[in-house]
């Protein structure tokens, strides 16, 4: 557990998060309906798409281009999500990177513990504001600077559509047994707690279980469930050798959700210039054969590329 008394949880600022959890609980008395359960997936859908795609490979990485407006759309579906600002996200998560797995990083399950690196570094007090240094390529844009500072209004919007658009449902078809309330709680409260968590697993598991096809100098891992639930994040040993890639999944066997839909948008010219730099920089770190030679003083690793050029990894201990 970390030390420093900077990084202490922020109780009251934390309410909010914690509250949404409680909320949950109220579905014993709303209930449930076949049509709540489906607004519930789809907003998680909308939303974790609005963390990966947006957040995380656009903000983050820039790793495509879009036009100003769908940028801003871009935005508001990760805010959606209760995330705070697109700014605040994107910032932290380029020092994750500049740090990952080092005491300097935001949030390593090495350094800090798997909690720490869940929802601790979250819901502290020193990680509360946006490190402009690390965007400067983002806060040129007003429109973005105005939806980080209201980040809180995206989520509010939602939820006072859900309010109406449950009622509405009630009023119109009493047959589909939803109400407001049930609408809130199963498409709000439930649904955003399931994407926090979808989101956190990367920060937290994602460096701990899994594969590592590359030995990138961090933690990170390359692991199927984490990438189902989080539309592709899950290749992070992927990710964290390429991090400027749009494409998470190096190969079809790979299912990366988010890379699959803005391959679509780019069909009808939404994004545009997806970078694909897994050919050129998986390419050389991609083994056909992997060899593993015994020597005297430890094992070796020695893995034969696609091109032909041998790489040896790390000596181990015998
Ligand atoms: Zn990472
Ligand atoms: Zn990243």
């Amino acid at each position: 557990m970390r030390e420093d008394v900077d990084e202490r949880i922020d109780l009251l600022g934390s309410l909010p998060f914690m509250g949404m959890h409680l909320a949950c609980l109220l579905t014993i008395w709303t209930g449930a309906s076949l049509i709540a359960l489906f607004v519930c997936l789809a907003l998680y859908g909308i939303r974790m798409f609005g963390i990966t795609a947006g957040y995380h490979r656009y903000f983050s990485h820039r790793s495509y281009k879009t036009s100003r407006s769908f940028q801003f759309v871009l935005g508001w579906l990760g805010a959606m999500a209760a995330q705070k600002g697109p700014l605040w996200w994107a910032s932290h998560h380029r020092s994750h990177h500049r740090y990952s797995d080092t005491a300097d990083d935001v949030h390593s399950p090495s350094v800090g513990g798997f909690w720490w690196s869940h929802v601790g570094w979250f819901l502290c007090r020193k990680y509360n504001e946006t490190e402009d240094s690390l965007i400067r390529d983002l806060t040129s844009y007003p429109e973005l600077k105005l939806l980080n500072r209201f980040y809180v209004l995206p989520p509010v919007v939602l939820a006072v559509f859900l309010l109406a658009l449950g009622r509405f449902i009630q009023i119109v078809a009493p047959g589909a047994h939803t109400s407001a309330g049930q609408m809130l709680v199963w498409g709000f409260f439930i649904s955003t707690v399931l994407v926090y968590h979808g989101t956190f697993v990367v920060n937290s598991l994602a460096h701990i279980f899994g594969r590592r096809r590359f030995p990138t100098k961090d933690d990170s891992r390359n692991n199927l469930l984490i990438a189902l639930i989080t539309f592709g994040e899950g290749w992070h040993n992927n990710h964290h050798y390429a991090p400027s890639s749009e494409r998470h999944g190096f190969y079809w066997w790979e299912i990366d959700v988010s890379h699959y839909i803005l391959k679509a948008l780019s069909w009808f010219g939404l994004v545009w210039d997806l970078k694909d730099d897994h050919g050129r920089k998986a390419g050389q770190g991609v083994y056909i054969w992997k060899v593993l030679f015994t020597f005297d003083s430890g094992k070796q690793e020695v893995q034969y590329t696609r091109t032909g050029v041998m790489r040896r990894f790390g000596w181990q201990a015998p």
